[in-house]
């Protein structure tokens, strides 16, 4: 019992030095030790362990000496009481041995009591028992992906592998891009842009890179304003929607990517086929401004997939029927989620969860899809931690960020069916956009 304590003890490295003086009953730590000097057993001469109960002694005499306090043993020598005691004939006579003891200073004030034995036991015991709890929370703190959620992360990057291409290389099937119409101001305010961009960076190149991009985005936004850019007066200029041919092929394109993508989010096709068409149908544009943030860029605010060709300005988009009401709330939005600097793994997490709102028109399973989101919620919230340095906050951001697509929606189909309550504009998109946005003319 007692080398049981005194191992528990020294095995310790931060015991009090109460603990270290009761419990190992040694005046000096252990480590302080001179491992020079020989270590002899004060009593019989045999190689000590260390200070026993206040004496340098072997464990054969430690032993001995405990023994015979709890027998309070009294003992007679056989021979004159003066033996002297070596490692050999220390059992010869017990009386000589024990006054040996207590000769060295052996104290029975330093033996522990069975109780107390048990209690130093237990008190060692809950300590060590507290340690490990603290460990086991310590471990259940730290997020950590599960396999389930590794998994899912694995399945989505692959999805999206699958349906994004980021060589660009199907938009030369598309409908072509026509910019110069009869109006030729967009070219000359594409090119003024440029330059108000370049001015920009040098006369700010001091500054953080984040006021050059407010400030080109401002001066853009200004000039847009400042030059009307209604769709009517656009029409009244004698320009139709030149670029809606192209965009209306792009966004069917893209619909039917973000179709293949749902389609490999886990437990989406175990949805109701209603249900998974009230998903796309209500989140499709959504998606589509998530992913095409991709190809968004910060230095000229433009959506860059490939040539010079595929390189889309806000010009771009409003010669598709669109306005500043729209565009100006959506480069906003682009920029932030840019900035957000979000991984991959991060994007697709954000896609799917965006895919699997449960709050969408007509949808009717919603706990189920609710029970799906937020799994994804909580796969994206443990990734952040553990993979996302710093990004403390960058959870609530992205959320933020599909509350902002909520209000682009809106927006979007406000402007879609304006837009498409004119044949001669409907006529130019797709049948699957037409199927997605609602097809307003009967
Ligand atoms: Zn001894
Ligand atoms: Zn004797």
């Amino acid at each position: 019992m007692q080398c049981y304590i005194n191992r528990a003890a020294a095995g310790h490295a931060k015991t009090s030095v109460m603990e270290s003086t009761v419990v190992s009953t040694s005046t000096l730590a252990p480590d302080e030790f001179d491992r020079n000097v020989p270590r002899i057993c004060g009593v019989c001469g045999d190689k000590a362990t260390g200070f026993h109960f206040n004496a340098m002694t072997c464990e054969g005499c430690k032993g001995f000496f405990r023994r015979s306090m709890k027998r309070k043993a009294a003992f007679t020598c056989p021979f004159n009481g003066s033996c002297t005691i070596t490692k050999d004939n220390r059992r010869h006579c017990q009386a000589c041995r024990l006054k040996r003891c207590v000769d060295i200073g052996m104290m029975k004030e330093f033996i522990l009591t069975d109780e107390e034995v048990q209690r130093k036991k237990d008190l060692i015991q809950r300590r060590k028992d507290e340690e490990a709890q603290r460990e086991a929370e310590k471990e259940a703190r730290r997020p950590r992906l599960s396999d389930e959620q590794s998994q899912v992360i694995a399945t989505l990057v692959e999805a999206h592998h699958k349906t994004y291409d980021d060589s660009y290389s199907d938009f030369c099937r598309f409908r072509p891009p026509v910019r110069e119409g009869p109006v030729t101001r967009s070219a000359s305010r594409a090119a003024s842009l440029h330059s108000l961009s370049d001015a920009s960076s040098d006369s700010f190149s001091h500054s953080p890179e984040s006021v050059d991009t407010k400030m080109n985005f401002n001066n853009l936004l200004m000039m847009y304003h400042e030059q009307g850019n209604s769709p009517d007066s656009s029409e009244e200029e004698g320009s139709s929607f030149s670029m809606l041919p192209h965009l209306a092929d792009l966004v069917s394109y893209s619909i039917q990517k973000v179709i293949g993508f749902a389609k490999m989010i886990p437990g989406f096709r175990e949805l109701t086929a209603e249900d998974q068409i009230a998903l796309l149908k209500s989140s499709a544009i959504e998606v589509i401004m998530l992913r095409s943030n991709q190809s968004f860029n910060l230095e000229d605010m433009s959506w860059s997939c490939g040539g010079p060709d595929f390189k889309y300005q806000i010009s771009d988009v409003t010669k598709a029927g669109h306005t500043l009401e729209l565009l100006e709330p959506l480069v906003k939005f682009q920029v932030g989620l840019k900035k957000l600097n979000l991984q991959e793994e991060e994007h697709v997490l954000l896609m799917a969860i965006c895919l699997l709102s449960p709050d969408r028109p007509g949808v009717q399973d919603h706990a189920r899809i609710e029970a799906l989101q937020d799994s994804l919620s909580e796969t994206l919230q443990a990734y952040i931690q553990l993979r996302h340095p710093g990004g403390q906050l960058l959870y609530a951001k992205m959320i933020q960020k599909l509350a902002d697509l909520r209000s682009l929606n809106e927006e979007h189909s406000k402007q879609y069916r304006s837009l498409s309550f004119q044949p001669e504009h409907s006529m130019q998109l797709t049948p699957l956009v037409l199927e997605v946005f609602g097809s307003e003319v009967s």
